[in-house]
C-alpha cells in the first residue's frame, strides 16, 4: 500500500469521553470529509468495558449524564473505529509497539486518583479519598468489593460536584438507588450504613461554591434527608455580592441556598438523615481514637477578606465524625515514557501536542481531556479540547508506522497473551448486564435497567465468549 493510499493510523489510549470524542472529531474532520486523508482509529482501554469516567466516575443516580453513553455508543459503531479493552498502556503495549503500528498516538487517560491533602490524621482508618469511594459505588473492577460504611457522622471535604456526589450517595437510602445500575455488593453495603449526618465543608464562602446549580438543587430530591444550613457560615462580603450580581451560575446557587434557609426555618417534621452544608471552614486535623480510627475532625474558621478570598481566623471547630472523605479534586497519573508535569498532574503538552523538557513537540504524540488540561470541566468541555488536539494532529500528519495493517494489532496482542476485549464483546457484556437488570427488581417491584458486572475476569469472559458467539452467528 502506498503511503497516500493508506489511512492514517491513530491509536487512542483511553476509551472515556475524551478519547471517544477525539476519535469522532478526527473521523469527521474537514480533512477527512474533503478526501485529503483517510483515518483508521483504534481505541485502547485498560478496562474490559469502554466509556471510562461515564461508567466508573459518574454517580449512578445521574441517569442524564450516564445517558451520554448513548452518543458515545453511536460513535463507536463507526467502522473506522475499533475498540481493544483490557489492554494497559505500558504493560500490555509499549510506546515502541504503538509507534510501530500507528502514525499518531493520542493519550486520553483522564485522572483517576484523589489529590493529596496534607493534614495531621489523614492516614487514619476511616479517612478516604472520594475517588476511591466513587470507584467502589460505580463497580470498578480494580477496587475491593467491600467498603467500610460504619460511620453515623461523616465529613466530606470540598465544595465541587464530586463532594456533592459522594455526600448524596452516602446520605441516600439504599433502596432509592435500586432504580440505578449499582451492583449488588454496593446496594448491600449502603443498606447496612448507620449514617445519620453528612457534613460537607467548603473552605470559601457560599458565593465561591464550585457546585453547579442543577447538581446542588438535586440534593433536595433525596427522600428522608433534610438539608441543614448554619447561619454563621452564610457570609457575604462586597466581592461575594458582586459575584452573585455578575454571574448567573452563582446567582442560581445562592437562590437555592436562600430557598433552603427559608424552608429550614419553617420545618416542622424532621427526616431521619441530615446533609449539612458548611462554608468558610478549612480542614485542620483529623482526630483519631485509641484504635487509630477517625473520631472527629477539626476545622479552622475562615473569614472573607473583601477581595474575593479568605483568611484564617484561628478559631477551631470540632465535629464528631467517624469517617472523612476528601473530595478536593482528582490528580492525573504519570504514564511510562511520556513527559509529566508533577505539579499539575498532566502530560507535558502545548495545546495537545506532547512536548519534551525543552517544550519541543514529540512527533506523533498527543494528549486530550483531563490528562491534557487537568481534572476540571464538565464532560462537554472535553469536545473543544479534543478539537484542538486533533487539529494539530492533522496539521502534523506523517505516515511513519512500519506496520500500519489493522490486522497486525490483534495479532500483536495475541502473541503477547493479552486477553483483549472488542466492541462486539462490549455488545455481549452490555446485553448480559441488561439481562441481569431485567431479572432483578427495584423497591417498587419494577425490573432494573441494568446491573453491572464488577469482576474483571467475569467481564473479560462474558465479552470474549459473547464476541466469539457473535462471530459464529
Ligand atoms: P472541583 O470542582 O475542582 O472542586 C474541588 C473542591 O475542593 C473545591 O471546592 C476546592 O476549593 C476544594 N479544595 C481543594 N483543595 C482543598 C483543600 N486543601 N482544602 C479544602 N478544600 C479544598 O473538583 P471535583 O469536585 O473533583 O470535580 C472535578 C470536575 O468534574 C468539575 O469540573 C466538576 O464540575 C465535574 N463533575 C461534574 C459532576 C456532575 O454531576 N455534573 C459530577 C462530578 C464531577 P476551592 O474552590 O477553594 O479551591
Amino acid at each position: 500500500m502506498s503511503q497516500d493510499q493508506r489511512p492514517l493510523r491513530v491509536a487512542v489510549i483511553g476509551a472515556g469521553p475524551a478519547g471517544i470524542y477525539a476519535a469522532d472529531l478526527l473521523s469527521r474532520s474537514e480533512a477527512v470529509a474533503e478526501g485529503q486523508v483517510r483515518v483508521s482509529i483504534d481505541i485502547f482501554d485498560r478496562y474490559p468495558a469502554p466509556f471510562g469516567l461515564i461508567r466508573y466516575g459518574v454517580a449512578p443516580d445521574h441517569p442524564r449524564i450516564k445517558g451520554i453513553v448513548n452518543s458515545l455508543h453511536k460513535i463507536m459503531e463507526n467502522p473506522d473505529i475499533r475498540f481493544f479493552g483490557n489492554v494497559e498502556y505500558g504493560a500490555d503495549l509499549s510506546l515502541a509497539q504503538l509507534r510501530e503500528h500507528y502514525d499518531a498516538v493520542i493519550f486520553a487517560t483522564g485522572a483517576f486518583y484523589d489529590a493529596s491533602l496534607h493534614i495531621p490524621g489523614i492516614e487514619l482508618d476511616g479517612s478516604y479519598g472520594a475517588a476511591d469511594f466513587v470507584a467502589w459505588y460505580d463497580g470498578h473492577p480494580d477496587v475491593p468489593r467491600q467498603w467500610p460504611l460504619r460511620a453515623k457522622e461523616i465529613a466530606v471535604l470540598g465544595n465541587g460536584n464530586v463532594a456533592l456526589d459522594v455526600a448524596r450517595v452516602l446520605s441516600k437510602h439504599a433502596e432509592d438507588l435500586l432504580t440505578t445500575e449499582i451492583p449488588e455488593n454496593v446496594y448491600a453495603g449502603l443498606k447496612a450504613s448507620p449514617v445519620t449526618d453528612v457534613h460537607v465543608f467548603g473552605r470559601r464562602g457560599p458565593a465561591q461554591m464550585k457546585f453547579t446549580p442543577l447538581e446542588l438543587r438535586e440534593l433536595a430530591k433525596s427522600r428522608d434527608v433534610d438539608i441543614v444550613l448554619h447561619e454563621e457560615d452564610l457570609q457575604y462580603d462586597d466581592a461575594s455580592r458582586a459575584a452573585i450580581e455578575s454571574n448567573n451560575q452563582i446567582k442560581a446557587l445562592i437562590k437555592t441556598i436562600d430557598k433552603w434557609k427559608a424552608e429550614q426555618a419553617e420545618r416542622t417534621e424532621h427526616a431521619s438523615r441530615r446533609l449539612h452544608l458548611h462554608f468558610l471552614q478549612s480542614p485542620a486535623e483529623i482526630v483519631g481514637d485509641a484504635d487509630g480510627k477517625v473520631a472527629a475532625i477539626r476545622m479552622e474558621r475562615n473569614e472573607l477578606d473583601g477581595a474575593g478570598g479568605i483568611r484564617p481566623t484561628g478559631e477551631i471547630l470540632e465535629y464528631p465524625v467517624q469517617a472523612v472523605y476528601r473530595a478536593i479534586g482528582y490528580f492525573g497519573s504519570e504514564l511510562p515514557e511520556i513527559g509529566f508535569d508533577r505539579t499539575r498532574g498532566v502530560i507535558t503538552n502545548v495545546e495537545g501536542r506532547v512536548v519534551d523538557e525543552t517544550e519541543t513537540p514529540v512527533p506523533g504524540l498527543y494528549a486530550t481531556g483531563w490528562i491534557k488540561r487537568g481534572p476540571v470541566g464538565l464532560i462537554g468541555s472535553t469536545k473543544s479540547d479534543a478539537l484542538e488536539t486533533i487539529t494539530h494532529l492533522l496539521e502534523d500528519r506523517a505516515f511513519t508506522a512500519a506496520h500500519p495493517e489493522p490486522e497486525a494489532v490483534p495479532a500483536l496482542l495475541d502473541r503477547g497473551g493479552v486477553e483483549f476485549t472488542t466492541w462486539e464483546g462490549w455488545h455481549a457484556l452490555d446485553a448480559h448486564e441488561k439481562a441481569l437488570g431485567a431479572a432483578a427488581q427495584d423497591a417498587a417491584g419494577n425490573p432494573r435497567q441494568r446491573v453491572k458486572v464488577v469482576e474483571r475476569e467475569q467481564m473479560v469472559d462474558i465479552s470474549r465468549s459473547g464476541a466469539s458467539a457473535d462471530a459464529r452467528d
